[in-house]
């Protein structure tokens, strides 16, 4: 048990070594949403010497972002870990569900493209805000590899851009590089070091998460898996290794302050206050 421990804690230390992912005084806030991934990485590099701040976003998913909230609240009280939590409905007026909704009467799409524009903007906002230097997200090695393949069966070139270890360096002072430093671990891993810990965790899943598509890729991976290991470990590095050529020749649009919010955009619009515009329409 404890030999596990130590080896899982290594392995983190090594992604960050190997990916060049927070150097020594710089502050990461953890982007927790209180699962277990998200909670054993802010754990772990707390105990690896890291300057970490929480940073929830309640979304006001009934329920689901009540229960979360109470546990990560009681998680960081526990370890002296200072928390900083973004209350959706307090300071736009709407929840996730809310959004979700208005936004789908008009536009097909996704919770989960819906939820990622938004929780993406606020915790860049919000990190910068607080005055930190990187934010650090729980995905781990499978969700690496589900990714990978989702956006190449969608046909979606810029998603599989946005995958990697690390998103892109000084791109913008306006926004803050977003690190993984789970990247190498399995989910079972993760699942193993926070049952051994201990951490108590909410585990039913987001009602808003209705992914068959996703649900088919995983089930095909660990099928594959049966007649061949390391699966995940060969696709995920292998597409790490294109990913770095492919970045270093795709020529990014200049970035600009979005005309409505001011937050940085890659568009007049950012995508978050494109959503917004749609909603409240409704
Ligand atoms: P998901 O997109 O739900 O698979 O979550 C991926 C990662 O995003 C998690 O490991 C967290 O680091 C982060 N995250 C998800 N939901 C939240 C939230 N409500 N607040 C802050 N971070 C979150
Ligand atoms: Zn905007």
């Amino acid at each position: 048990m404890a030999d596990f421990i130590k080896l899982f804690e290594k392995k983190v230390a090594a992604s960050i070594k190997k990916y060049n992912l927070i150097s020594k005084n710089e502050k990461v806030a953890v982007a927790i949403s209180g699962g277990k991934d998200s909670t054993t990485l802010l754990y772990v590099l707390k105990k690896l010497g890291y300057d970490v701040v929480g940073l929830f976003i309640n979304l006001g998913i009934g329920n689901n972002s009540k229960e979360n909230l109470k546990r990560i609240e009681s998680f960081c009280k526990n370890n002296n870990i200072p928390l900083k939590v973004f209350d959706l409905i307090k300071e736009t007026g709407y929840s996730m569900v809310d959004i979700c909704e208005k936004y789908q009467k008009v536009i097909n799409s996704t919770n989960c493209a819906i939820c990622g524009v938004i929780k993406r903007y606020y915790l860049n906002k919000i990190a910068r805000e607080i005055k930190v230097d990187k934010i650090a997200t729980g995905h781990n090695l499978d969700d690496e590899a589900e990714n990978v393949l989702l956006n190449i069966f969608s046909n979606n070139y810029e998603l599989c851009l946005g995958l990697g270890p690390k998103s892109k360096e000084n791109s913008s002072d306006l926004f803050i590089q977003r690190i993984k430093p789970l990247c190498e671990c399995l989910n079972s891993e993760s699942k193993k070091y926070a049952n051994l810990i201990g951490f108590d965790i909410y585990t039913e899943i987001c009602p808003l998460k209705v992914n068959a598509f996703r649900k088919d890729v995983r089930e095909m991976i660990s099928n594959v898996e049966k007649s061949k290991k390391n699966i995940k470990k060969n696709l995920v590095n292998n597409f790490y290794m294109i990913l770095n050529k492919l970045k270093a020749e795709k020529n990014y649009s200049k970035i600009i302050n979005c005309e409505k919010c001011s937050e940085p955009s890659r568009n007049k619009i950012c995508k978050k206050c494109e959503i917004f515009e749609i909603i409240k329409k409704q």
